[in-house]
């Protein structure tokens, strides 16, 4: 595909008008002032009249069956909210349940421009074969809960973890890759934690975590583990001796901070999740200060309610500049880095998130005909204030177009409605 004539994100995160981007195969092979000396050997050409090309959304932190759950726990605190409301539905869901609400989850994502997720949930396998199915780009796992103290070797998730990493790890080119998913400090016990992050490290893959999410999660943290804070405890573990991606960071204490910034971990910040749930807001430009990086997730849909990336990168800037009491903290267009490139090098795709040639072809395409676009002074600021997610016209990964004008070429989205509308019934019916 070639787009012609079309205003463009670039690497700096400013905007372009007037380019044209060439497509081939699943990279992006041109970017320049006029059409190239070759334009017909891309196929379609694209008209950029009214159009924005930019990187597509890496959502770095997601449940993504946790569409079933849309709506059926609302103004809970967290605690309650999990034990009461998500763990007792969650523990009647099954394989196929995950399918559905992961292509429904997928179908969403597309929608609004999202071309890759980091998805923490049960039933690998079924949520691999929606994302194969789909072509979504995915960093996925089967999340570790143990209260017992058995070493991870032990657990029949080890069996598990080693054959997802046979038939998924970087499977498709590297669209698909195998995490590992440690999700809490309070769901996990110090032998099974660091024999985990021991086999993370023989198997080379990233880890993800839920960190200091609430006030009271690090309170009991620091009465079970001798006062250290859950940042304290990871870290002691081992679990951030590989490339980590830990949700949340909301409750970090002084010396988190250079815990984080010296193990490179990356922050996935989930500003509307935290905010519905009543959990506070992260400091994000702290951590930007500290030298940390930072990305951006919607969390699950129980708690957000939608996979709408635009709005998470809406309420993302408003939070930092209102709690800051400053509105130079988080200027538009790192906040549009931190939604996007950030959130692809969080899933260890140095070649995606940006639009330069040579990168991969992870791309979404804004309708700016609508009147909130004008007058187009600043672009920048115009998607990150003005824009919403329901603009995004074209989403493309890996050079693949996966949603156009209200298609879904790759996904039977009627069928993925109906199957979880069913799915959440069923359960509701044996609650
Ligand atoms: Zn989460």
């Amino acid at each position: 595909m070639l787009f012609s004539d079309i205003g463009i994100i670039d690497e700096n995160f400013e905007y372009q008008p007037h380019k044209w981007v060439g497509v081939q195969g699943a990279h992006i092979s041109f970017v320049g002032d006029e059409a190239p000396w070759d334009a017909e050997r891309y196929g379609e050409v694209y008209d950029g009249a009214n159009r924005l090309l930019m990187p597509g959304m890496y959502n770095a932190h997601a449940h993504a069956p946790m569409v079933l759950l849309r709506g059926w726990g609302e103004a809970l605190p967290l605690q309650s909210w999990l034990n009461d409301r998500i763990f007792p539905f969650e523990a009647k869901m099954e394989a196929l349940d995950n399918f559905w609400g992961t292509t429904l989850a997928i179908a969403e994502m597309l929608r609004y421009g999202t071309v890759s997720y980091s998805d923490m949930y049960y039933h690998a396998d079924q949520r691999f074969r929606a994302c194969n199915r789909a072509g979504m780009k995915i960093n996925l796992g089967e999340t570790l809960l143990s209260f017992d103290p058995v070493p991870y070797q032990d657990l029949p998730m080890a069996e598990l973890n080693a054959r997802l990493l046979r038939e998924y790890h970087m499977a498709d080119d590297g669209r698909l890759r195998v995490d590992f998913n440690l999700h809490a400090e309070y769901t996990s016990n110090p032998t099974t934690a660091a024999s985990f992050a021991e086999a993370a490290v023989d198997a080379g893959v990233c880890m993800q975590v839920h960190v200091s999410e609430t006030a009271a999660e690090v309170e009991a943290c620091k009465e079970r583990h001798g006062g250290q804070t859950p940042v304290e405890y990871l870290a002691a573990m081992g679990i951030f001796d590989v490339p980590t991606n830990a949700a949340h960071c909301v409750w970090l204490e002084e010396g988190d901070y250079a815990i984080l910034r010296d193990k490179a971990v990356t922050v996935s910040t989930n500003p509307v999740s935290n905010a519905k749930l009543g959990s506070g807001f992260a400091r994000v430009p702290r951590l930007l200060d500290e030298g940390i990086t930072v990305a951006l997730g919607t969390d699950g849909a129980a708690s957000n309610n939608n996979l709408d990336m635009f709005q998470d990168l809406y309420v993302l800037a408003l939070v930092a500049s209102g709690a800051a009491q400053d509105p130079t903290v988080l200027p538009p267009a790192k906040a549009l880095e931190i939604a996007t490139r950030a959130g692809a090098l969080s899933q260890g795709r140095e070649d995606c998130g940006l639009i330069t040639e040579g990168m991969r072809a992870d791309i979404c395409v804004l309708d700016t005909s609508g009147p909130s676009w004008t007058p187009e002074t600043d672009m920048v600021s115009n998607i990150v204030y003005a824009g919403h997610g329901s603009d995004v016209c074209l989403t493309m990964v890996d050079g693949r177009v996966l949603y156009r004008d209200g298609v879904w070429p790759t996904i039977d989205v009627e069928r993925a409605r109906a199957e979880v509308s069913a799915a959440t019934a069923r359960i509701a019916g044996e609650l």
